[in-house]
């Protein structure tokens, strides 16, 4: 059970938010920008693969508090709220490898308690769903009515199918009970806070570049991803939150790269002289993916602003500094 006071007497016309995932990449920066603009924001987090360290800076700040806690259980928070957003779930491939089952109970049954606590409170609901709905993309670029190639059965089908019966869920509740519902197809992002450990290409390229280690390519390097940067993603998914567009809407920038460009890329911002090495492609791994973007171009009025080699180096600032301070 989590116990929180009603909102301050003298805060009343302040908007609340319930935001599960607190502590992670993209929910920490959330919060951030949620109290930025005006927001109470009540935080939770299992703390699986999210960090309190993610948090130092919202923690001092009246308008947020966090509890430590599994929405896999049923979710009680006291007072009004007005907004619920689901971001809680692993979403690296290696820690939803790691954690199968924990991954599909997030993506199902967090997603009902989430939604659950969004018709009790009268709230909008806005669920962080993903790129691998799409799978290993027969279509490309990638519109929101392309219903996906994905493999069910093989190892990556704990969050693609977690996120794409989640997509179902939210889609079901908007029907039945008329909840006011938005859905957020999330590509790749990168940028600060981003695990160093979290196995993802951008932190694992990062760090094996500072520590002159080589940068491990998967495959032959031609498959392509499209990186969008933390501050693009939060301001697509807030612009989301606020719209009137239900969705599924994709949020990520479509400036396509190999995961080879993307190597020489980071060997070029940290200059660093590692060489590149080669290892097996993880099963499943998709080919290509971009997002197409047209509508929330056209609906938010969204696009991104920040490029690669630009991103990388604001994130390779970041890891230097984390490095700094042990
Ligand atoms: N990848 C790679 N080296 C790494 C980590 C990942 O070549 O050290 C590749 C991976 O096989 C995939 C792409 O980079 O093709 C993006 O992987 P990531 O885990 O970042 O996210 P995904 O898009 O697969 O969810």
């Amino acid at each position: 059970m989590i116990d929180h006071p009603r909102r301050r007497a003298t805060d009343c016309d302040r908007a609340r938010a319930v935001l599960t995932g607190a502590a992670g990449f993209l929910g920490s920066h959330l919060c951030e920008a949620l109290v930025d603009r005006g927001w109470d924001v009540v935080g939770l987090d299992n703390l699986i693969t999210g960090r309190m360290d993610n948090l130092e800076g919202l923690l001092a700040r009246p308008e947020f508090t966090f509890e430590h806690y599994d929405v896999t259980n049923f979710i009680h928070v006291t007072g009004p709220v007005d907004a619920v957003l689901h971001f809680a779930s692993p979403a690296s491939p290696v820690d939803y490898l790691e954690h199968p089952i924990k991954t599909l109970k997030v993506g199902a049954l967090g997603t009902h308690n989430a939604l659950g606590l969004a018709l009790a409170k009268g709230a909008r609901f806005l669920l962080a769903s993903t790129s691998e709905v799409y799978g290993d993309p027969l279509v490309h670029p990638q519109p929101e009515t392309y219903w996906g190639n994905v493999n069910p059965i093989g190892p990556r089908g704990v969050y693609d199918e977690a996120k794409r019966f989640a997509e179902a869920m939210t889609l079901a509740y908007h029907r039945t009970h008329g909840l006011d519902v938005r859905i957020v197809r999330i590509f790749n992002s990168f940028g600060p806070r981003l695990r160093p450990a979290d196995g993802r290409v951008v932190s694992n390229f990062l760090v094996q570049a500072m520590d002159g280690d080589p940068l491990t390519v998967y495959g032959d390097g031609r498959q392509s991803r499209s990186f969008c940067y933390v501050d693009d993603e939060i301001r697509g998914i807030v612009a989301l939150l606020e719209s009137d567009c239900v969705g599924p809407v994709n949020i990520g920038n479509p400036n396509e790269f190999t995961i080879l460009e993307l190597a020489e890329t980071v060997l070029e911002v940290t200059g660093s002289t590692s060489e590149i090495v080669h290892e097996p492609l993880p099963v499943d791994d998709p080919t290509q993916r971009q997002p197409d973007i047209t509508l929330a171009k056209q609906a938010l009025g969204w696009e991104p602003r920040v490029q690669l080699r630009e991103g990388l180096e604001r994130t390779y600032a970041w890891y230097r500094e984390e490095r700094a301070r042990g």
